[in-house]
C-alpha cells in the first residue's frame, strides 16, 4: 500500500495515484473526468485515449456528498465496500465490478470501469426491457445470503465476517431515513404540503408505527446474512445481457428479506411511475406487465436457488431438517413485504426521492400517485403477514 494520509483527490491528484500505482504504462493521453452522480462519494473515470483502458477510482468523503460537510459520514465505508465486493466475487463474480485495488487510509477502491452499462433507474424510465434481470439478480441475491449464512460457513468464520462487516454510521442512516424519520413529524423529511393530510394519517396509524418499529428492531438485531444494504435500482449497472451490482457501502449482517424488499420496491415505484411516463395505454400495460414479471421471475428464482443451495451445499444441521427452509423462506418472504413497505413510504415522502416519481411532469398527478403509492406502503407493512405469495405482493402493485 501507499501508505498515504487521507486527503481527497482531484483530477490531478488521481492521476499522480494511478501513476504511483502503475495502473497504466504511459500517462500521455490519460482523460480524467469526475462522474459521481450517487450523493455520497467521488467516482473518477481515467481513461488512456488512445488505447482505450480505462478504470474507475471511487473514493469516500468524510462526510456526505449532497449535504456537505455538517453531515460528517465515516471513511470506514470504503473499506465495508471494497470487502463486500470482492466477498461477492468469490460466489458471484459476473455480477460485481472487479476490485484493482483498495486502500483504507485513502478511502478508495480502484475498480473494473462499467460504463457500458447504464443504471437500471434510468433504463427502466425510459421503458427499456431486461430480459436478464430478475434471473441475474434472483441469483446473486440467493447465492449472497446463502453463501454467508451460518447455513453454510462454519459458526466461527460467519462471525467473523459479521466483524467485518461492522458498519455502524451507516447503518444508522437507514435506521433513520428508512425505519423511523418517515413515521414521524421530524425535519428529514422532506414532501409538498398537498401530502400533508396523507402523512398526518401515517403519523397517526399507531399500528402502522408498531410494524415499521418491529421492523426496524429485526433490522438493528438480526445478523442472518451479508446484505448489500441499498439494493435500489440506481445501485444496479445493466446492459441488455449483463448485470452488475455497485455501491455495497451499506453492508452489513442483517435480515435476508432486506435487500430483495429493496428491489422489488424500487420496481414497484417504476411500475407507478409509468401511469405517468407512458401515455400509449398498449405500450403502458406491456411495460408495467414486463415489471411484474420481473418480480415474480426474481423471487421464482430466488426461491428455488436458495433451496437448492440448501439442499446441496448445506453445512449446519438444521439444513438436514425436512421443511426447515421453507419455514426460513416464509419469514424472509414475510420480512420482505414490510421491508419493501418501508422503503416505498421512505421514497415518497423522506429524505432521499426516487427520479421515477419526481420527474413526472403532471403535479396534482404525482400527488395523487404518490397517495397512492404511500397507501401501498402502508397495506404491505401492515398486512405482511396475511399475504401469501408472491402474486398477492404483485396484486398490490397493480392497484397503484
Ligand atoms: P455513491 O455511493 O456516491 O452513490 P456509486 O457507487 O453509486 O456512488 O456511483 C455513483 C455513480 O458513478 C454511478 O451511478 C455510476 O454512474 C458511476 N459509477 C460508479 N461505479 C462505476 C463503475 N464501476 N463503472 C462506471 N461507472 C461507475
Ligand atoms: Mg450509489
Ligand atoms: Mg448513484
Ligand atoms: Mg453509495
Amino acid at each position: 500500500t501507499l501508505k498515504q494520509a487521507y486527503q481527497p483527490l482531484n483530477e490531478q491528484t488521481v492521476v499522480e495515484l494511478a501513476k504511483k500505482l502503475e495502473l497504466f504504462t504511459d500517462y500521455q493521453h490519460i482523460e480524467v473526468h469526475e462522474i459521481g452522480d450517487g450523493n455520497l462519494n467521488l467516482v473518477f473515470r481515467l481513461i488512456d485515449s488512445v488505447t482505450g483502458k480505462s478504470i474507475i477510482v471511487k473514493q469516500a468523503l468524510p462526510y456526505a456528498k449532497v449535504v456537505g460537510e455538517s453531515w460528517p459520514l465515516t471513511l470506514d465505508r470504503a473499506r465495508i465496500e471494497s470487502h463486500s465486493l470482492k466477498k461477492s466475487a468469490e460466489f458471484a463474480p459476473e455480477h460485481v465490478p472487479e476490485v484493482y485495488y483498495t486502500d483504507h487510509h485513502l478511502a478508495l477502491t480502484v475498480m473494473e470501469d462499467l460504463s457500458s452499462h447504464v443504471i437500471l433507474r434510468k433504463g427502466l424510465i425510459e421503458g427499456i426491457q431486461y430480459p436478464h434481470l430478475a434471473h441475474h439478480i434472483g441469483t446473486f441475491i440467493a447465492k449472497s445470503l446463502f453463501y454467508t449464512s451460518d447455513l453454510y460457513l462454519h459458526p466461527y468464520e460467519k462471525k467473523e465476517l459479521v466483524q467485518t462487516f461492522i458498519n455502524p454510521e451507516l447503518c444508522k442512516i437507514t435506521e433513520d431515513l428508512v425505519f423511523t424519520d418517515p413515521f414521524y413529524d421530524i425535519d428529514t423529511n422532506d414532501f409538498p404540503s398537498e401530502l400533508q393530510d396523507a402523512v398526518s394519517e401515517l403519523w397517526t396509524d399507531t399500528e402502522l408505527k408498531k410494524r415499521a418499529a418491529a421492523l426496524k428492531y429485526k433490522f438493528l438485531t438480526r445478523a442472518e446474512a451479508l446484505l448489500h444494504g441499498d439494493l435500489h435500482t440506481g445501485s444496479i449497472f445493466v446492459t441488455e445481457t449483463t448485470t452488475k451490482i455497485i455501491d455495497p457501502e451499506f453492508a452489513y449482517y442483517g435480515p435476508q428479506g432486506f435487500d430483495i424488499a429493496h428491489f422489488f420496491a424500487n420496481i414497484a415505484l417504476n411500475y407507478a411511475a409509468h401511469s405517468f411516463h407512458i401515455s400509449d395505454p398498449l405500450k403502458r400495460s406491456d411495460y408495467q406487465g414486463y415489471l411484474l414479471g420481473v418480480i415474480k421471475d426474481t423471487w421464482e428464482t430466488f426461491s428455488d436457488q436458495y433451496r437448492e443451495l440448501w439442499k446441496k451445499e448445506g453445512v449446519e444441521a438444521a439444513t438436514k431438517l425436512p421443511g426447515f427452509e421453507e419455514e426460513i423462506l416464509s419469514g424472509l418472504f414475510t420480512d420482505m413485504i414490510g421491508f419493501a413497505g418501508c422503503e416505498v413510504i421512505r421514497r415518497t415522502i423522506g429524505l432521499a426521492h426516487v427520479e421515477d416519481l419526481e420527474s413526472i411532469g403532471d403535479f396534482n398527478g404525482q400527488i395523487e400517485l404518490k397517495k397512492r403509492v404511500l397507501k401501498l406502503g402502508s397495506d404491505w407493512i401492515k398486512k405482511a403477514e396475511s399475504i401469501k405469495n408472491i402474486d398477492e405482493f404483485i396484486t398490490y402493485i397493480r392497484s397503484v
